[in-house]
C-alpha cells in the first residue's frame, strides 16, 4: 500500500480547494532545534505552499518559557489570517504540553489534540482528527479493505496516533484491541489481527511471524537507524501479508497530504461553510 499516489491526488483536491477558498492560513510553532522536528516541520511547509497555503513558520528558542510561548499561541489564535495552527511536539521538558494543547483555539486545532476534539472522535463525532489516523483510514478505503467485523489491532496508545486509530477504526466497525508496552504476548494478539497498524516507534518490534497470513498491515513506525529510515514492522512481513505499507512511502506522505485537508476543514470552519460543534 503506496502512500504517494493517494497522498498526490489528496493535496491535488487540496490545491484546488485552496483556490476555491481564496486563501488558507496555517500556522507551525516549533520550539528548539530537534533534527527530526525540524525536518517534519519543513516538509509540512513545503507542502502547504506547493498547495498554495499561506504558511507561517514560527521558531521558538529552546529556554522560552511556557508563559512566553501561551502567549504566542494566544496571538496565532487571534490572528484572523491563521486557520489552522500547530505546535511541533514534543515540546522542552520544563513546558507542560497538555497546558499548550489546551491553549489553541479548538477550531484551529489542526492535529486534533485539544481535549474538545479528542472528546468529539471519543464521543463518535469526529470534528478535527490527527492527520496520521486519518491518512490511515483513507489508505485503507483506498484499498478496499474491509473493517466492518474485522479484528483490528492497535500498537501504541499515544494521543496523536494510537488512540485516535482505534477510535476510528472503531467507528469503522472494527473489534478493536489495543496493545502497548506493558502487553504481555504482543504476538498473540498480533497474529489474530486482520488488521494490523503499527505505532510504536521500535524498528523490528513486529517479526514476519507475529502477522496473521493474508492479513493487511499499517507501519506508522519511523525509525532512524543505521541502516536509515524503517518502520516498526520487519518488511520480512511483506512474504506474510496480503497488504502492507513501505517505509518510508507508506503512511508518511498521507500524513502530510492528510494535514493539508485538515487544515482546509479548519478553515471552512471557520468561514461557516462547515459546522464546527459549539
Ligand atoms: P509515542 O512514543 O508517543 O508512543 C509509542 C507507543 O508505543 C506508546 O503508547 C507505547 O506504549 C507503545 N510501545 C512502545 N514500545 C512498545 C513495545 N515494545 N510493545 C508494544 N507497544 C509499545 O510515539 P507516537 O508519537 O505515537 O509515534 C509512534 C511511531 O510512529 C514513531 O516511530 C513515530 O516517529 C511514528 N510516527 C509516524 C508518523 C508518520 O507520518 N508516518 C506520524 C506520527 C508518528
Amino acid at each position: 500500500m503506496k502512500g504517494k499516489p493517494l497522498a498526490g491526488r489528496i493535496r491535488a483536491d487540496v490545491a484546488e480547494e485552496v483556490r476555491t477558498l481564496g486563501a488558507v492560513g496555517i500556522a507551525t510553532v516549533l520550539v528548539g532545534d530537534d533534527p527530526a522536528s525540524e525536518t517534519y516541520i519543513r516538509l509540512k511547509h513545503e507542502a502547504a505552499n506547493e498547495a498554495g497555503m499561506t504558511a507561517v513558520d514560527v521558531r521558538l528558542p529552546p529556554e522560552i518559557s511556557e508563559d512566553d510561548l501561551l502567549v504566542k499561541v494566544e496571538e496565532l489564535n487571534a490572528d484572523e489570517s491563521v486557520d489552522a495552527l500547530l505546535v511541533q511536539l514534543p515540546l522542552p521538558d520544563h513546558i507542560d504540553e497538555a497546558r499548550v494543547i489546551r491553549a489553541i483555539e479548538p477550531v484551529k486545532d489542526v492535529d486534533g489534540l485539544h481535549p474538545f476534539n479528542a472528546g468529539q472522535l471519543l464521543l463518535g463525532r469526529p470534528s478535527l482528527v490527527g492527520a496520521t489516523p486519518v491518512g490511515v483510514m483513507a489508505l485503507l478505503e483506498g484499498h478496499g479493505v474491509a473493517l466492518d467485523g474485522a479484528r483490528a489491532v492497535v500498537i501504541g496508545r499515544s494521543d496523536i496516533v494510537g488512540k485516535p486509530m482505534a477510535q476510528l477504526l472503531m467507528q469503522a466497525n472494527a473489534t478493536v484491541t489495543i496493545c502497548h508496552s506493558h502487553t504481555r504476548e504482543l504476538g498473540h494478539h498480533t497474529l489474530d489481527a486482520d488488521v494490523l497498524v503499527v505505532a510504536a516507534g521500535r524498528a523490528g518490534l513486529v517479526s514476519p511471524e507475529m502477522v496473521k497470513p493474508g492479513g493487511v498491515v499499517v507501519d506508522v513506525g519511523m525509525n532512524r537507524t543505521d541502516a536509515g529510515l524503517v518502520g516498526d514492522v520487519d518488511p520480512g512481513a511483506a512474504e506474510v501479508a496480503a497488504l502492507i505499507t513501505p517505509v518510508p512511502g507508506g503512511v508518511g506522505p498521507m500524513t502530510i497530504a492528510c494535514l493539508l485537508q485538515n487544515a482546509v476543514r479548519c478553515a471552512r470552519f471557520r468561514r461557516g461553510e462547515l459546522t464546527y460543534p459549539a
